[in-house]
């Protein structure tokens, strides 16, 4: 179990003023002293937080159900074709050629994260992860449909087989696989793009056994994980849940109880008798909207996943006696037990800077990205042909050029360095297909006496109408010095 909390001291001063402890810190709130697991049965989340969760939800489920169907400028939104090794990002098309573009976002997004959680916690498990969006505002939803609030569905577990509990766990075990089946189809449309999506499914599974087994493995596992794994991917599994407990300090700001406010807990009742109290009455609402089944009043937790429903719960607790909102609210561990504002940590500064020089080697590197890959290389098993009695010196090349744009377009040879040779290009003029691939042979003609001994490094320019493309750098082999 994790604790973020790495100083000593304030272990020891958090467990004086919660008198709670460490013990819940050695099991997850999930499993019993057995080894079992408890099943959670959260109240319904209400609130304001929780409104704007839905809506932010609605946002992000609706794109990306739909992102595989946007096009822009006629090309994919999101394609990750990796079959036929096609990509497209915002319209824009990429090739395995570009490996480097995906590793230095990849690098990018990863420092990205780390910046973003030692700032702002787990948010993106809140707010914006698909697992957390579609366990609590998709299946979670559903659930509460058809066996109703936590109660109900205790009691709809306990009883016997009847028709009541049959349509009710019948329509819902229906309806969490239609959705994990829409879920896969999404996520094939994703890898073999709309088209390819349209023909499978029109086709017989039979004529697509690949993709007709992919998607109902993969509906399968989305079943297994929203239907009965659930909170566990978070707990267990998620290698972004396992880093918080090294990223995460005393600054990190996460959904945290203000252990200065709410101690000393007490039921309102008796808090009215002693002078002790603090505004925690002790209600357990925030326990029992817990997703995770944790006590957020024990401090930050790797259950944790940033839900907000314990604050909406807590919310509601205080405006039903008159005090202030915000017992667990988004704070540090620093802001709740010194008062302090959010600083910029050497942490944080170091992340950013890391970050900020990432993003404008990514930038400059999109700018200059070139609209073709070429590549030059000398035909193999060719030396170099002596022509007009030796006066000249020719090389045979094989010339091979990736188009990465949607558009068609003409090319160019032009040899710039040394001015003084000639390129032949072997058959017709050169033409690429739209993302097309073309191959060609070619000769560079150069004069003899031009020449170093052996090899002469010569530099050819690849243009199309609009202008010059690339240039490729690459050498010429001649006759050896007399
Ligand atoms: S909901 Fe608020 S008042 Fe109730 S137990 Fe939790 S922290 Fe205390
Ligand atoms: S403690 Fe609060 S924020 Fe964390 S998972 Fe539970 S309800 Fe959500």
């Amino acid at each position: 179990m994790i604790n973020i909390v790495t100083d000593q001291n304030d272990n020891e001063s958090r467990d004086e003023v919660h008198g709670a402890g460490e013990a819940f810190r050695q099991r997850i709130a999930t499993v019993d002293a057995q080894g079992q697991r408890k099943w959670v049965y959260p109240k319904k989340p209400a609130g304001r937080y929780h409104r704007a969760r839905a809506w932010v939800a609605a946002f992000l489920v609706v794109l990306f159900f739909s992102a595989p169907w946007i096009k822009i400028n006629g090309h994919p939104l999101l394609l990750v074709n990796i079959l036929d090794r096609r990509f497209s990002i915002l319209g824009v098309p990429f090739w395995p050629q570009d490996a480097i573009y995906f590793v230095i976002a990849f690098i990018s997004l990863v420092v990205f994260l780390l910046l973003f959680t030692v700032i702002w916690g787990r948010l993106w498990c809140g707010w914006a992860c698909p697992q957390t969006i579609f366990m609590e505002m998709v299946f979670r939803k559903i659930e509460y449909l058809f066996e109703g609030g936590p109660s109900k569905q205790r009691r709809l577990k306990s009883k016997p087989w009847d028709f009541d509990k049959l349509w009710r766990k019948g329509g819902k075990w229906l309806t969490f696989f239609v959705v994990a089946f829409a879920v896969a189809n999404t996520f094939m449309a994703y890898f073999v793009g709309t088209d390819g999506f349209l023909e499978r499914i029109s086709g017989s599974p039979g004529d697509h056994m690949g993709a007709f087994i992919g998607v109902l493995s993969f509906t399968g596992l989305f079943y297994f994980i929203f239907a009965w794994f659930r909170e566990q991917a978070c707990t267990l599994l998620c290698p972004y849940a396992r880093l918080q407990g090294v990223l995460l300090d005393n600054d990190s700001v996460a959904v945290t109880y203000d252990f200065n406010r709410g101690e000393e807990r007490m039921p309102a009742n008796k808090a009215k008798k002693t002078q002790l109290s603090g505004d925690c009455v002790d209600c357990f609402s925030c326990v029992k909207v817990c997703p995770t089944g944790i006590d957020i009043r024990n401090g930050i937790q790797l259950e944790c996943i940033n839900c907000t429903a314990c604050m909406d719960a807590c919310d509601t607790v205080m405006d039903k006696y008159n005090r202030p909102r915000g017992l667990i609210r988004y704070a540090s561990y620093n802001m709740v037990k010194n008062g302090t504002r959010f600083r910029f940590t050497p942490r944080v500064i170091g992340y950013l800077v890391i970050f900020a020089i990432l993003i404008s080697v990514f930038v400059t590197m999109l700018v200059l990205r070139s609209d073709v890959e070429t590549t030059i290389l000398r035909t193999p098993g060719q030396l170099f042909q002596e022509v007009d009695d030796g006066a000249t010196i020719q090389n045979l090349y094989n010339l091979k050029v990736v188009n990465k744009t949607y558009e068609p377009m003409p090319l160019h040879l032009k040899l710039v360095e040394p001015a003084s040779g000639k390129i032949q290009i072997v058959g017709t003029d050169l033409r690429i297909d739209a993302e097309g691939i073309l191959e060609q042979a070619f000769f560079v003609t150069l004069p003899r006496d031009i020449l170093d001994p052996l090899k002469t490094p010569i530099r050819i320019e690849i243009s199309n109408d609009d202008g010059v493309l690339e240039t490729v750098k690459t050498n010429f082999m001649g006759p050896a010095a007399p």
